[in-house]
């Protein structure tokens, strides 16, 4: 008898939405279980992009078209390799794909990093993005502020620095959020890239818009602004590159304006050292690199220090390991061949299993080049499931992980419980003259989601 290919997701950002929805294209009957640990949907959208970057978050509308679809059934607030394991997943579907994301920081290795106001990029995105796994409280003492990395993480970071409380009190921010960005003490942020403009892994509409808020003067050094042949190719092939470069030459060349807030970005500053005064941040020492024609850069043997009340770096997330599943803890991802699950000892396909996004394929690109990675991945999976190479699950049916959550008395989330959420947080931000004020508590939000439930 045929039924449907029955598929658990697991992590429902937008890597996983986009993997559920390309099987749901694909022309086989297909019935999809997303699974989410947190208890609202959408991933780093919700939890990653920053506040006042609603023409991003707006990806979420084109989401929304995706989990209406009957096809697919998102169950929130479980945790795979707890709540229920990759093995019990086994019993229940024809296949496993796994779109967990990247949310901790790559570790900065200098001294001074374990420092009390040394923080990660993704630690701070977790505070102002509202995310419950994050501090509530987030000390803004610091007048000067150093940033480290050229990527737009540090300019989002960055940006949410150098503005003031009252300019982002417009977005979804919750208050706590809102009361100690409005203590903020940053007057001078300084963004530190190792190498050069050519070389910055801005995108040209971020580095750009720095410079609408009323109170940010973006302030360039022109001798930071330099090329060597590799430089001069890369800004050749690459049109967004190219625009980088002359978006940071405009910036270094302006007259100075009269904005309170000034926000520095360096070149050819490579870190050294965090330093530290009674136990606190007092500076960052950098090194003066120089290009070596390649792109590359070398130390010069300059040193300056920067006085500094706090540092955050930015040089890129790194994956969580799940449960039960192989990972390559050097590059923190899953180890695959396009897709399919590697072992990690024999290095044969693991069948069943299968991974998409930045666990995938490491914490880089925009959130549109994780469709090409879906796309991959999902072709592989439907390959194989026409090869026969799936293993039937012994409960197919879908009513059976259903009745395995409630034996366990799982408080699990809903789609309908989205809209619950969704509406509650719509509801508070429209009290206050804004679209929508997000809910930061683990339990608040799935006592929103679902009323009905005893929590
Ligand atoms: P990224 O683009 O890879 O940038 C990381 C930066 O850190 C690079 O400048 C890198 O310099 C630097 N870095 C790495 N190790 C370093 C070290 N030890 N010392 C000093 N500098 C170091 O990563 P990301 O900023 O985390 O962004 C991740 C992805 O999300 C990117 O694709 C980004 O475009 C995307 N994103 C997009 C938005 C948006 O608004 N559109 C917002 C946030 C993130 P080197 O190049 O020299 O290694």
């Amino acid at each position: 008898m045929s039924r449907p290919i029955r598929v658990a997701v697991v992590g429902a950002g937008p890597a996983g939405i986009y993997a559920s929805d390309l099987l749901m294209k694909s022309g086989h009957e297909v019935s999809i279980d997303l699974f989410e640990r947190m208890p609202a949907p959408f991933g780093l959208i919700r939890y990653g992009v920053a506040p006042d970057h609603p023409r991003i978050k707006g990806i979420v509308q084109s989401l929304h078209r995706v989990l209406d679809k009957p096809q697919l059934r998102l169950l929130g607030n479980i945790e795979v390799g707890s709540t229920v394991t990759v093995d019990e997943l086994r019993d229940f579907y024809d296949a496993i794909i796994f779109s967990t994301g990247a949310t901790g920081d790559r570790a900065l290795e200098v001294p001074g990093a374990d420092l009390p106001e040394a923080y990660g990029a993704g630690e701070f995105v977790g505070f102002y993005d509202g995310n419950p796994d994050f501090e509530r409280n987030w000390n803004l003492d610091a007048e000067q502020v150093a940033v480290i990395g050229v990527g737009n993480v540090a300019l989002d970071i960055a940006r949410i620095l150098a503005k003031t409380g009252d300019e982002l009190h417009v977005t979804e921010i919750p208050d706590n959020v809102y009361a100690n960005l409005k203590a903020n003490q940053a007057r001078e942020v300084h963004i530190f890239g190792r190498r050069g403009p050519a070389q910055a892994k801005f995108t040209p509409l971020e580095l750009k818009e720095l410079d609408h808020s009323p109170t940010i003067e973006v302030v360039v050094n022109p001798e930071d602004i330099d090329y060597d042949e590799a430089s001069i190719e890369a800004r050749r092939t690459s049109k967004s590159q190219d625009l980088v470069c002359s978006t940071l030459e405009q910036y270094a060349i302006r007259d100075p304006q009269d904005a309170p807030h000034k926000l520095y970005i360096h070149f050819f500053e490579s870190p050294v050292e965090i330093l530290g005064e009674d136990g606190h941040v007092s500076g960052l020492k950098t090194e003066r690199m120089q290009l070596d024609g390649n792109g590359g850069v070398t130390g010069t043997g300059e040193f300056t220090v920067w006085p500094a009340q706090a540092v955050y770096h930015a040089i890129g997330y790194r994956s969580d390991e799940v449960k039960d599943v192989p990972f390559d803890s050097q590059r923190a991802v899953i180890p695959n061949d396009g897709g399919h699950v590697l072992d990690s000892e024999t290095g044969q396909p693991l069948p069943k299993l299968y991974t998409t996004g930045w666990i995938k394929r490491g914490p880089v690109g925009l959130i549109g080049n994780t469709k090409s990675d879906a796309k991959e991945t999902t072709a592989m999976l439907l390959e194989d499931y026409e090869a026969g190479t799936l293993e039937a699950p012994a409960h197919p049916g879908e009513d059976a992980i259903i009745e395995l959550l409630e034996e366990r008395k799982v408080p699990y989330t809903t789609w309908t419980g989205w809209h619950n959420l969704d509406a509650a947080e719509r509801a508070a931000g429209e009290a206050e003259g804004r679209e929508r004020k997000k809910i930061v508590e683990w339990d608040d939000m799935v006592r929103h989601a679902h009323p009905e439930y005893e929590i």
